[in-house]
Parts: C-alpha cells; structure tokens; sequence
C-alpha cells in the first residue's frame, strides 16, 4: 500500500484555458480519479497518482519546492517563474519533461495600429505594459534595449489607451482581442504551449517508476491524437509510389489479395494527419478501397 508520501502529486490549473485538456490527457493516459475537478484535490483510484487543482501561477513554485512531483503548466508561466527566480537569485528546480501539443499561445509585443514599429530599436526609451515583465526584461536586454516596463496584472490591451503606456506585452491567440482595442501584433517574444514538469528533487525509485509508467503512456496518447491507420488495395508495381505517399509511416503491412500477388492490401500506421488531397494523389498512383480510421492506443 502507498502512503500519502509514496503518491505522485500533479498539480494542475483548477479553471482556465488549460483545465479541460489537462485533465482529459490524464484521463485517456487510463488514470481514473474520484472526485470531480471542482474540488481541490483528486484521489486516483487506479494508480497512486493524485491531482492537486490550483492557479496555474502557482504550478511552477509548487513543483519547485517539491509539493507536488508534477505539473501541467504554460511555457509561458514557466519561464516567468524560472527567469524570475533567476533575479532574485534563486534556482528554479524542475526539469521540462514533454511538450503537450495544447494550450498553444505567443507572448508578443502589440502596438497602436498607427505605431511605426522597425524592429526592436523602435521600443527604445518607450514604456511597455505586461504581466510578463522578467521575460520582457530579458527580452529587452537581449535586444540591448532600455526601456520602461509597467506592471499589469489583467487587462493589458487597455493600458495604451489609458495612456499608461506606448506598446503592451501579452499573450495572442487569435489576435481577435488585440484587434479589438486597436492593436496591431509587432514581434513575437515567445512561443509557447502547455508541457509538463518534474520536480528536480530527489524522487523515490517507486515513484519514478510510476512517473515514467505515466510518460510512456502520455507518449502514446500524444503521438495518436495525430496517427491514423490507413488500409488501402493497390496493384503490387504501383507499391513503391504508394508507401511513398503515406504520412509518416514507417514500414506497412503488405498482404498478397490474389494468388499471384499481383494486387495487395497495405495496412500503415501514419503518424501525421492524413489529409484528403493525400487521399486522391493514393488513388491517383493505383490505389482503391481506402480507408482511414482513427487509432485509440498506441504503446511503443
Ligand atoms: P489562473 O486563474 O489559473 O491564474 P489565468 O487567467 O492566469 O488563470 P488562463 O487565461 O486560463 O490563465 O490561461 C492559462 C494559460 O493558457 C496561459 O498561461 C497560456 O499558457 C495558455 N493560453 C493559450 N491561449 C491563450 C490565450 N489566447 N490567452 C491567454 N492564455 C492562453
Ligand atoms: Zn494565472
């Protein structure tokens, strides 16, 4: 039996963007939890693997001081609290495990649409509203840039109109928002998306079984969300061009159709998404009776 000790922690944004597919990539890694994710705690039935909900703010320093092993967090937050760490002279102790292929967003520098932007140089002595102000700082410093930086908290895109300051920096999806108060995206300062941490600290050989048990299954789960098996009829010459035209896929089955095995069905795994255009150019070298059904579970 595991003791509260023994249980991985994974901490977990309670309500937000990244919530939902945090949550449902654990789900399909077959971890099964008791309570609903409005509380703040989830006992894992099936694994001694437990779910702590909390602000996503709060992952990286939870990690950090080992309260929990794992956590599920934007690049972006990240390296707020890592660069930020970093100035105050600390050590920001986890190790990036995987990138999650969700929570896709970018950090950018916004503008007036009227505002003459040239390049960094064109920041030079303005002033910069942001709620990311150790990776503008960096970012500034990097670019040899001096210029203002005003702290917000929320509601970044209001500050030039508010006069409080000449550019913003925040996070862009659409740009919808952006547009919306008249502001024109001017340069991307990163690129971020959700990835899971681990603490740095030392972590028992039981639990670091358990940890990579639960990666090896995440592997398997980010990989078919894109993977799709494909059966398709072919005439034996036309093998070569075929095999070449499916996305991603290693080596495919071949199973003779007819005694000579002049006609073969092909059977692949392919691991990128397959589109309809790969489709027609597969019947357009020979190919008939495709098919395209999605896979569930994938172990390495
Ligand atoms: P919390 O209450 O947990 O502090 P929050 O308001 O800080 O929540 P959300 O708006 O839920 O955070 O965003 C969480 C994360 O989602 C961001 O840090 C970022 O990594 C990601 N994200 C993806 N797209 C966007 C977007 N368009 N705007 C903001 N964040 C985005
Ligand atoms: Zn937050």
């Amino acid at each position: 039996m595991n003791t509260s000790e023994q249980r991985i922690k994974i901490a977990l944004q309670k309500s937000g963007r990244l919530s939902e597919e945090s949550l449902d990539l654990l789900t399909r890694c077959g971890l099964k939890f008791t309570q609903s994710k409005d509380q703040l705690f989830c006992y894992g039935e099936n694994m001694p693997i437990d779910l702590l909900f909390v602000r996503d703010d709060d992952i990286p320093g939870l990690v950090s001081d080992d309260v929990c092993d794992l956590g599920l967090v934007g690049l972006n937050v990240l390296e707020e609290n890592r660069l930020g760490a970093s100035k105050a002279g600390k050590l920001a102790a986890y190790d990036q495990l995987r990138a999650l292929n969700f929570g896709q967003c970018r950090l950018s520098l916004a503008a007036p649409e009227d505002f003459d932007f040239q390049g960094p140089q064109s920041l030079q002595n303005l002033c910069i509203a942001t709620s990311y102000v150790a990776i503008l700082e960096d970012y500034l410093q990097q670019e040899n840039i001096k210029a203002d930086i005003v702290y917000f908290s929320g509601a970044v895109e209001i500050a030039p109109r508010l006069g409080k300051a000449d550019l913003i920096c925040d996070l862009v999806s659409t740009g919808s928002t952006l547009a919306a108060n008249q502001l024109r995206e001017v340069e991307t300062v990163l690129e971020s998306e959700a990835v899971i941490i681990q603490t740095s600290a030392e972590t028992s050989d039981d639990k670091q079984c358990w940890i990579d048990r639960l990666m090896q299954r995440l592997d398997g789960v980010l990989q078919v969300r894109e993977s799709k098996y494909v059966m398709l009829h072919a005439p034996r010459g036309a093998l070569d061009d075929i095999v070449a035209l499916l996305p991603g896929s290693e080596s495919p089955t071949v199973i003779p159709l007819d005694r000579n095995g002049d006609k073969v069905a092909v059977h692949a795994v392919c691991r990128e998404n397959v589109f309809w255009e790969t489709l027609e150019n597969l019947k357009g070298a020979g190919a008939s009776s495709l098919l395209v059904v999605p896979v569930e579970k994938m172990l390495a």
